[in-house]
C-alpha cells in the first residue's frame, strides 16, 4: 500500500515536471546495493594483494560488463597489473662504537625498515644532518655511505618544496646516504604517532621504489642521548642546525646495523573498461575512482578489525557503476573510459601507475573526473570543484550543474584536498583532472567525517549513511559525461590554454 502510493506520487511528479532529474535519476537505493556488497566484511576492507582485492576487482569487472562496458586493459582483459612492493616492520639491532667503547641505547626509541629482506653492515659513519638540506635544497654535507640522522621538523630557511621531510630525505638518498633516520619533533605525541605509522606495512610502486638501504625514525630523546654520548652539546647542535649554512656534523662514532624486513612483491590491479565512441581521434572522457581501502586495520584484540571503507570509496565505485549504466544507453562521439584504481590509500599508487602506463595517450583525455568519498552530503548540497581554476572547464561544469538545479560553491576551499586524490597523479602530467560534487562543498561537514568515521572500522554502511548527495552527484556526472563526450557541444582547445 505504502509503496504503491509512493510510485503514484512519483508518476504524477514526472508528468507535472518533465525535467525533474530527481525522479528519473540515480536513486539512493541503487547506490546502496553496490556499497552493501563492496563494504561488506566478506570483502575484508579491499586490501591490495589479498583475497579482498580478488573479490573486489571481480565484482567491478562483472558489474561493468553487466552495465555494457567493454574491457579496456592493454591485454584485452579488465585488469591492468600494477607491480607493488609491500614492506612490513621486522626486527633491527643497532649498536655504536666510540673509540673502541660500545654504546647501546633503548631499542624502543627507534624503528628501521630495510629495502631488502636482510640487511647487515658494520662500522657505518654516523652523521647528524640537521634538516638534511641547505637553502638551495642541496645536502648539508657528504652523506655518502653514512647512517644519517635528519630532523623531521621544517626550518624557516627551507624552500617550499623542501618543507616536506620526505623530499629532504630523497635528496640524501640521491646523494648516496646508506641509511636515513628521521628524528621526531620534541612535542608530546610526535614520536608515538610516527612509531605507530612505522609499524604499519608500507606499499610502494616497484617503478618508483627508490629507498635507502635502511630508512627509519627515532625519538628526540634517542638523538639527544646519542649526541651526548658522542660528547656533543645538543642545544648548540640544534641552534646551528637551524642556520641555513649548517654543514652537518660527523659524530665520530660508528654503527653496526642489522635490519630484517618482510618484503613482498606482487601485482595488484587497476580495473579499466570503456564505452567506444562513434568518432575516432576525438579524445576521451575518463571517470576514475579508487577501489582499495585499508583492509584489516585493527589488532587482533579489537572487536571490529575491518576498515570497510563504505564512504571511502565504495560510494565512489557505486556512482561510477550507475554513471556507466546510464551513459551506455546512448551513443557518444568520444570514448568514455572507467578506471578503478588500486592503492590510492598508499599514496595514489594505482593512479600514478596508470599515468606511467596509460592504455591510450593521456593527451587524449578531455576531462578526468575522479569520484572519491562521495557519500558525505545530503540532497541539496552545493557543487564544488576540486581543481577549481586549474583547468578551463569550470564554467561549463557549473552551467551543467545549475541546469540540474544545483547551487555552486564558488570558493576554492575544496582545493585543499587536490593532492589527496587520484586526479592529482594525472594532473601532474597535464591532464585536465577535477573532482566535482557536493561532498566537499561544505568543508565543515566533510571535516566532521574526516575526524570521525574516516579511515576507521566505523566507515560502514548504515541506515544513516548520507546517499542523497551522492545520488545527485551521480546524476551530475552523467550529464557531465554526455556533454564532454559530445564533440559538437564540447570542442576541445588542443592548446590547453
Ligand atoms: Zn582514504
Amino acid at each position: 500500500m505504502m509503496r504503491k502510493s509512493v510510485n503514484l506520487f512519483a508518476a504524477i511528479a514526472m508528468v507535472l515536471t518533465p525535467v525533474c532529474a530527481h525522479a528519473a535519476g540515480v536513486s539512493e537505493q541503487q547506490l546502496r546495493a553496490h556499497i552493501e556488497i563492496l563494504a561488506s566484511d566478506e570483502f575484508a576492507g579491499r586490501d591490495p594483494g589479498t583475497e579482498g582485492e580478488a573479490k573486489t576487482i571481480e565484482y567491478i569487472a562483472a558489474d561493468w560488463a553487466k552495465a555494457g562496458l567493454k574491457p579496456a586493459a592493454a591485454d584485452g582483459s579488465w585488469f591492468e597489473p600494477v607491480p607493488l612492493v609491500r614492506r612490513s616492520l621486522g626486527s633491527s639491532q643497532l649498536s655504536f662504537t666510540q673509540k673502541g667503547r660500545k654504546l647501546k641505547f633503548a631499542d624502543n626509541e627507534i624503528v628501521m625498515i630495510g629495502r631488502d629482506q636482510n640487511y647487515s653492515k658494520q662500522r657505518l659513519s654516523v652523521m647528524f644532518a640537521g634538516h638534511g638540506v641547505n637553502a638551495d635544497g642541496k645536502p648539508v654535507g657528504d652523506v655518502s655511505g653514512k647512517l644519517v640522522f635528519m630532523l623531521l621538523a621544517e626550518a624557516d630557511f627551507l624552500s617550499e618544496e623542501m618543507k616536506s621531510a620526505a623530499a629532504r630525505r630523497d635528496v640524501l638518498i640521491d646523494a648516496g646516504a646508506e641509511a636515513v633516520v628521521l628524528i621526531a619533533d620534541n612535542e608530546p605525541g610526535s614520536w608515538n604517532s610516527i612509531r605507530r605509522r612505522s609499524a604499519l606495512p608500507r606499499l610502494e610502486l616497484v617503478s618508483r621504489d627508490s629507498r635507502a638501504a635502511v630508512q627509519g625514525a627515532a625519538s628526540a630523546e634517542y638523538i639527544v642521548g646519542l649526541a651526548t654520548a658522542a660528547n656533543r652539546d645538543w642545544d648548540k647542535l640544534m641552534r646551528n642546525a637551524n642556520k641555513a649554512d649548517f654543514p652537518g656534523v660527523d659524530f665520530e662514532i660508528t654503527a653496526d646495523l642489522e635490519v630484517s624486513t618482510r618484503v613482498e612483491r606482487f601485482n595488484s590491479h587497476n580495473v579499466i573498461g570503456k564505452i567506444a565512441g562513434r568518432k575516432k581521434g576525438n579524445g576521451a572522457v575518463l571517470y576514475m575512482g579508487h577501489w582499495d581501502h585499508l583492509g584489516i586495520c585493527r589488532p587482533e584484540s579489537a572487536e571490529d578489525r575491518i576498515c570497510n571503507g563504505a564512504v571511502d570509496n565504495a560510494s565512489g565505485l557505486a556512482v561510477l557503476s550507475e554513471v556507466a549504466k546510464a551513459l551506455r544507453k546512448k551513443k557518444h562521439d568520444r570514448d568514455i573510459y572507467f578506471l578503478a584504481t588500486t592503492a590510492e590509500e598508499s599514496g595514489l599508487l594505482g593512479a600514478y601507475a596508470y599515468s606511467e602506463k596509460p592504455v591510450f595517450p593521456l593527451e587524449d583525455i578531455v576531462i578526468a573526473l575522479n569520484v572519491d568519498t562521495i557519500a558525505v552530503a545530503p540532497r541539496g548540497a552545493k557543487v564544488a570543484i576540486i581543481g577549481r581554476g586549474t583547468t578551463s572547464l569550470d564554467p561549463m561544469i557549473e552551467k551543467i550543474a545549475e541546469k540540474l538545479g544545483r547551487k555552486i560553491e564558488r570558493s576554492d576551499d575544496a582545493n585543499a584536498f587536490i593532492r589527496r586524490q587520484d586526479g592529482w597523479a594525472l594532473a601532474q602530467k597535464g591532464v585536465p583532472a577535477v573532482m566535482v560534487g557536493g561532498a566537499f562543498a561544505d568543508i565543515d561537514l566533510l571535516q566532521r567525517f574526516l575526524e570521525g568515521d574516516y579511515h576507521g572500522p566505523e566507515d560502514e554502511l548504515t541506515a544513516s549513511t548520507p546517499l542523497g548527495g551522492a545520488a545527485q552527484d551521480a546524476d551530475l556526472h552523467i550529464e557531465l559525461g554526455k556533454f564532454f563526450a559530445n564533440a559538437r557541444k564540447y570542442r576541445r582547445d588542443k592548446t590547453g590554454s
